[in-house]
C-alpha cells in the first residue's frame, strides 16, 4: 500500500520519534518477505537504497519500529502458531502472532513463555524476539533470548536462513557454503575468533541488557556456533525473522505474593539485596514508589484507597513466589516472610488470587502514569528503561530524584526493583521547543549516569534510534566498532532498519521528534487473516 492513510498511520511507534514510509508491505508468507528483501538488494546493488523495517505491533519505544522505506507488518498475515508440541512445550510461530493469545494457548497446556513484556497483550512475538523483551519474570526465568531455540530469518539479499546451535563440523559445513549465508558465518567466524578477549567485555555488570549485539553468546568454548542469540535483540538491523521456535516453562498458576511497604528507599533496597541473596529467588520483584502512589491518588483517589496505607510508603515492593514444588515455595515463602518484616513497615501475605490482584493494581498502577496527559504535557518515554546492578538500587533511585529535581520536573519511579530495571517517563511538551531541548538535556545526563553506575541504556526495550547514539559510550569505541562490522557482514547496503542500533547520533535522531506524543494509533487499522 502507499496510500497516505496507511504511510501516515506506521510513521510512529511507542516512541517520540516519526518518520514516514514510502511503502506498507503486508506479507503473506515468508515467500513475500524474500522477495522484498530481494527487492531491496537490487536496488541498492544499482545504487538506490531502500529501508526495510519490520514491525510488530509498533509498541517500541524507542523508535526501533520505524523507517522511511518500505515497512513489512507482519501480524496482518503472518500471525499463527505454526506448532506446539504439548509434551516437550516448544512451539514454533510466526512473527506476527500476537503475545497475549500465545500465552493463552500455552496455559491451556500447564505452560507458559516467561519472558512476557508488560505490553503483551498487543505486541507480538517478533517485536519480543527482535527487541529481546524482557518482563516482571525475567529476574527468575531471563529474557527472551534464552527461550529462542531456532529462527527462521530472511538475510538482506533475500536468502533465508534456519539458526539453531551447531556442532564444530556443522559449523564447518555452513563455512564451506558458497552462498551469503557462508559469507556471513566465515566473517562472523573470523571476527569472532580475533576478538575473543573483547567479546567477552560485552557481558555488563547487570541482570539484564538488550543493548548492542549479543556477540558473547554465538561461539561457546566448546566451539559450537548459534546465530540465533545475535538475531535475538537486533531489532531487524541483521535479518529478518519470519518463524522463531521457542521454548517455554510449566506455569503454575498458584503463588505466593508479598506486598511489602517501606518508610525509605535504603530500607527497600536492602530487602531487594537480601532476597536477592536466597537460593530460591522471588520470580517477580517489582517496585513503585512513593511519588508514583501520590500521582495515581491525585489523578484518580480511589484507585489505590484502601490498598497502600497513608502517608504513602517511600517504596512499595511486590514479591511473588511460584515454584511448583511446594517446599522449595514454602521454604522461600518463609525466608522472604523474615526478611520483608525486618525492613518494612508493613507487609502483607496473600495466595488468594482474588487478593492478589488487588495487591498487583499498586504495580499496575503505573498505566495511570503513562497514559496521563495534561493539557499538552504528556509522559514521555524517554528515559524509560535503564538498568544497573541490583546492588546500585538505592544509589540508582536517589540520583534519578537528584536529576528530576535539578530539571524542576515530576517525577514517578517504577519497575523491576530485583533486577534493578526502573522504568521514569517526565512530563513534557514536546510541541515547546523548550521542553525538547530539556528531553534531551535530561536524556544526556540520564544515559550518562546509568553508564556511570555500570548499568546499562536498556535492560529490555533495547536501542532502537534514541538509544543507539550512547552505544558507543556504553561498551567504548573498541567493541562498538565490532557492532559496526557485524552490521556490515550482515547488511553490507544498509538496507536493514538502518539508523537504528548502530550508526547513529544524536543530531540524526533530534528532527525526528513528534511534537505531540499518543499511542492512540497501535490497535487497527490492519487487515487480518
Ligand atoms: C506501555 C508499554 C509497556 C512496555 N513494557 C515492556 C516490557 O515490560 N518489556 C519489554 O521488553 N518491552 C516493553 N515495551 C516495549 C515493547 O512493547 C516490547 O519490546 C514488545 O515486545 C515489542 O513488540 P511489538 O510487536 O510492538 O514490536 P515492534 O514495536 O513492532 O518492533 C520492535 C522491534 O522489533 C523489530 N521487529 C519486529 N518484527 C520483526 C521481525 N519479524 N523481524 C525482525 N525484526 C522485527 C522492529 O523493527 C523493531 O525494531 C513496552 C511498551 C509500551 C508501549
Amino acid at each position: 500500500m502507499t496510500s497516505n492513510d496507511a504511510r501516515k498511520y506506521f510513521a510512529t511507534d511507542g516512541s517520540i520519534f516519526t518518520l514516514t514510509p514510502n511503502l506498507v508491505v503486508y506479507p503473506r508468507n515468508e515467500n513475500d518477505v524474500r522477495k522484498t528483501a530481494r527487492f531491496t538488494w537490487q536496488l541498492a546493488e544499482r545504487g538506490r537504497i531502500i529501508p526495510i523495517t519490520a514491525r510488530g505491533s509498533g509498541t517500541d519505544q524507542g523508535g526501533g519500529a520505524l523507517g522511511d522505506g518500505v515497512m513489512l507488518v507482519f501480524p496482518a498475515h503472518m500471525n499463527r502458531i505454526i506448532e506446539l508440541d504439548p509434551k516437550t512445550g516448544v512451539v514454533v510461530v510466526e512473527p506476527g502472532l500476537n503475545y497475549g493469545r500465545l500465552q493463552q494457548t500455552l496455559h491451556t497446556h500447564e505452560r507458559f513463555l516467561p519472558p512476557y513484556p508488560a505490553s503483551y497483550e498487543y505486541s507480538t512475538l517478533g517485536g519480543a524476539v527482535a527487541n529481546n523483551a524482557a518482563g516482571e519474570r525475567t529476574l527468575k526465568y531471563g529474557a527472551t533470548r534464552e527461550y529462542v531455540k531456532a529462527l527462521r530469518v530472511v538475510l538482506a539479499n533475500g536468502e533465508v536462513i534456519e539458526t539453531g546451535r551447531l556442532s564444530k563440523r556443522e559449523l564447518n559445513k555452513k563455512l564451506g557454503l558458497s552462498t551469503f549465508e557462508g559469507e556471513l558465518y566465515r566473517s562472523l567466524d573470523t571476527l569472532l575468533d580475533e576478538n575473543r578477549e573483547l567479546i567477552e567485555k560485552t557481558r555488563l555488570g547487570v541482570t539484564k541488557n538488550t543493548a548492542g549485539y549479543a556477540l558473547a553468546a554465538v561461539k561457546l568454548p566448546d566451539g559450537s556456533f548459534d546465530l540465533t542469540p545475535l538475531f535475538v535483540g537486533s531489532q531487524g538491523t541483521l535479518g529478518i525473522v519470519t518463524e522463531a521456535t521457542l521454548e517455554t516453562e510449566p506455569y503454575n498458576p498458584e503463588t505466593d505474593l508479598f506486598m511489602a511497604e517501606f518508610d525509605s528507599v535504603e530500607a527497600a533496597s536492602q530487602a531487594v539485596q537480601a532476597l536477592r541473596a536466597q537460593k530460591n529467588l522471588p520470580s517477580s520483584l517489582e517496585m513503585v514508589d512513593s511519588k508514583l502512589l501520590e500521582l495515581v491518588e491525585r489523578l484518580n483517589p480511589n484507585q489505590l484507597k484502601d490498598i497502600v496505607g497513608k502517608p504513602f510508603p517511600a517504596v512499595v515492593l511486590l514479591a511473588e513466589f511460584e515454584d511448583a514444588n511446594e517446599r522449595h515455595r514454602k521454604k522461600a515463602v518463609k525466608q522472604a516472610s523474615k526478611i520483608l518484616n525486618d525492613h518494612a513497615r508493613r507487609v502483607e501475605h496473600e495466595t488468594d488470587p482474588i487478593a492478589q490482584e488487588r495487591l498487583w493494581k499498586i504495580r499496575q498502577a503505573s498505566a495511570s502514569v503513562i497514559g496521563h496527559s495534561e493539557g499538552r504535557l504528556k509522559a514521555v518515554p524517554i528515559i524509560e528503561d535503564g538498568v544497573v546492578p541490583p546492588e546500585k538500587l538505592e544509589e540508582f533511585i536517589g540520583s534519578i530524584y537528584k536529576l528530576f529535581a535539578s530539571a524542576k520536573l515530576q517525577v514517578a519511579v517504577w519497575g523491576h526493583a530485583g533486577d534493578g530495571n526502573l522504568h521514569v517517563q517526565p512530563f513534557l511538551d514536546l510541541s515547546q521547543l523548550g521542553d525538547r531541548q530539556k528531553a534531551f538535556r535530561l536524556i544526556d545526563e540520564y544515559y550518562k549516569l546509568v553508564i556511570n553506575l555500570g548499568g546499562s541504556t536498556s535492560g529490555e526495550h533495547n536501542d532502537g534510534r534514541l538509544r543507539a547514539p550512547y552505544l558507543e559510550q556504553l561498551y567504548g569505541p573498541e567493541i562498538y566498532v565490532l557492532f559496526q562490522k557485524v552490521k556490515q557482514i550482515c547488511d553490507p547496503y544498509d538496507t536493514l532498519n538502518p539508523g537504528v542500533k548502530v550508526n547513529v547520533k544524536l543530531d540524526d535522531i533530534k528532527p525526528l521528534t513528534r511534537s505531540d506524543y499518543t499511542l492512540d494509533h497501535l490497535y487497527d487499522h490492519m487487515p487480518r487473516s
